[in-house]
């Protein structure tokens, strides 16, 4: 039977829109096929940390509204301080912008997009996959799944067994212009205020994007947690430099959305199916962020389809060593750092306020400088001492979430 492509992807997010272009550049046939129509709103902070400048492989910085070279910080709404870098941390961008210009980037190098078409259900046979959609069936020797965190692709080939949920909270947020013009270069982070959450703002262009995630066993205080942030950020009290605060005059579209998170290394292949980006869960347990890592997983499921296709590799197990060795390796050990943070978020606050070297190397993992797994390696030939640390800020982190009770927060 005659294949409608090489290779099918589901989804033109950032995963699908860098799998289909590094295809697509290396003469492969492939067809995206989407459920929406582009441009399309996406609740998102699109905050992009400097690391993914070295992943993305054409310039991306027409679709940037701002660029982050400081942070203000507070830790449950006290001690609040701000770091500044030299270099950029991070760009904030709109998902309507960024993921359409990465879509024509990869419909220039040649890959084909139906819009429109949601993908229900995937199959097999041994010589290729069958796609069936709302409008029909489509034919391809293999598939990638980079169709976000509700993946119709994993579910069909049964890969979403260790992923489980975090819940963020956003809003885009229209405040006093003069306000967004003074902190176009800031980020605010509120963390500390319960475990695995945090509050963030991020300036675009002509408005704040605002939000609150964290675990979906918290999900009941994201919400009175929300309201606080901007009770917080709109009178001002603490707005270091700022004089009043935000003033808030609308907000846009506040929305809620699962952030998946894969927390064991996984299978990310089976058969001729491969999954990539949210659809395999692999976002950062700590910050949530998940555009640089499906981006890097839509470059490796792309090369391990080239080199099957080519005939260089018989299976696509490939895929599934890359993203165990170096995507799930580093977002484990985010997670021990972020249990770290739980057990002592004070702690770890003043040391980013106090200590040179911890705000240097916080700038460092966004720039994509230092790895989190670093960490360990800095323990040298103590790396028992952080073992035994990581089990015990597991334990305290579980007992914190279990037992989290902030009467402020009803
Ligand atoms: C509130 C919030 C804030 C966030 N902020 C940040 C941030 O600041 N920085 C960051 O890096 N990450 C952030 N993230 C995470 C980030 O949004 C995701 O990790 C990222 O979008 C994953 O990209 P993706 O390409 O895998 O999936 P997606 O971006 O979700 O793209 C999936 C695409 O597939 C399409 N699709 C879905 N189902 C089907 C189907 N059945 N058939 C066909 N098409 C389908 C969708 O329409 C979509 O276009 C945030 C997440 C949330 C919820």
């Amino acid at each position: 039977m005659k294949t409608d492509a090489d290779v099918i992807i589901a989804g033109a997010g950032p995963a699908g829109s860098l799998a289909a272009y590094e295809l697509a550049i290396h003469g492969v046939n492939v067809l995206i096929l989407e459920k929406s129509i582009f441009p399309r709103y996406k609740v998102c902070g699109a905050g992009l940390t400097h690391k993914i400048l070295h992943e993305i492989p054409f310039d991306v910085s027409s679709v940037f509204d701002t660029t982050i070279h400081s942070i203000q910080f507070s830790c449950d709404f006290k001690d609040v301080f701000t770091r500044n870098s030299r270099e950029p941390m991070m760009y904030c961008t709109m998902r309507e912008k960024l993921d359409a210009f990465l879509l024509d980037m990869a419909k220039s190098a040649g890959a084909r997009v139906q819009f429109g078409e949601k993908v229900k259900m995937i199959s097999q046979t041994e010589k290729m996959v069958e796609v069936t959609t709302h409008t029909g069936l489509f034919h391809a020797s293999l598939v990638i799944g980079a169709d976000g965190v509700s993946s119709a692709v994993s579910r069909s080939a049964d890969l979403r067994d260790n992923i489980s949920l975090g819940l963020a909270w956003e809003a885009e947020v229209k405040v006093d212009p003069e306000m967004v013009k003074k902190f176009s270069k800031t980020v605010f982070l509120d963390w500390g205020t319960f475990p695995g959450g945090y509050g963030w703002v991020f300036p675009k262009d002509d408005h704040f994007s605002i939000g609150v995630g964290g675990p979906v066993s918290l999900s009941k205080y994201m919400m009175p947690y929300y309201q606080k942030f901007l009770r917080y950020l709109d009178t001002g009290y603490r707005i270091q430099d700022a004089g009043s605060g935000f003033q808030v005059l609308e907000t846009i579209s506040l929305k809620s959305w699962p952030i998946p998170i894969c927390n064991k290394k996984s299978n990310f292949h089976h058969g001729k199916i491969l999954v990539a980006g949210d659809a395999g869960g692999l976002t950062d347990p700590m910050t949530g962020e998940g555009i640089f890592y499906a981006v890097r997983s839509g470059k490796l499921a792309a090369v391990a389809c080239f080199d099957y296709l080519q005939g260089k590799s018989y299976s696509l197990e490939r895929y599934t060593e890359s993203i165990n060795q170096e995507l799930m390796n580093e977002l484990l050990e985010a997670n021990r750092i972020k249990n770290l943070f739980n057990m002592v978020p004070l702690k770890i606050h003043h040391l980013v306020r106090d200590k040179d070297h911890v705000w240097r190397a916080f700038g460092k993992v966004l720039r994509g400088e230092r790895l989190y797994s670093d960490v360990r390696k800095g323990f040298g030939k103590w790396k028992f001492l952080w073992s035994i640390t990581c089990c015990l800020s597991k334990w305290v982190s579980d007992y914190k979430e279990k037992h989290f009770n902030n009467t402020t927060l009803k």
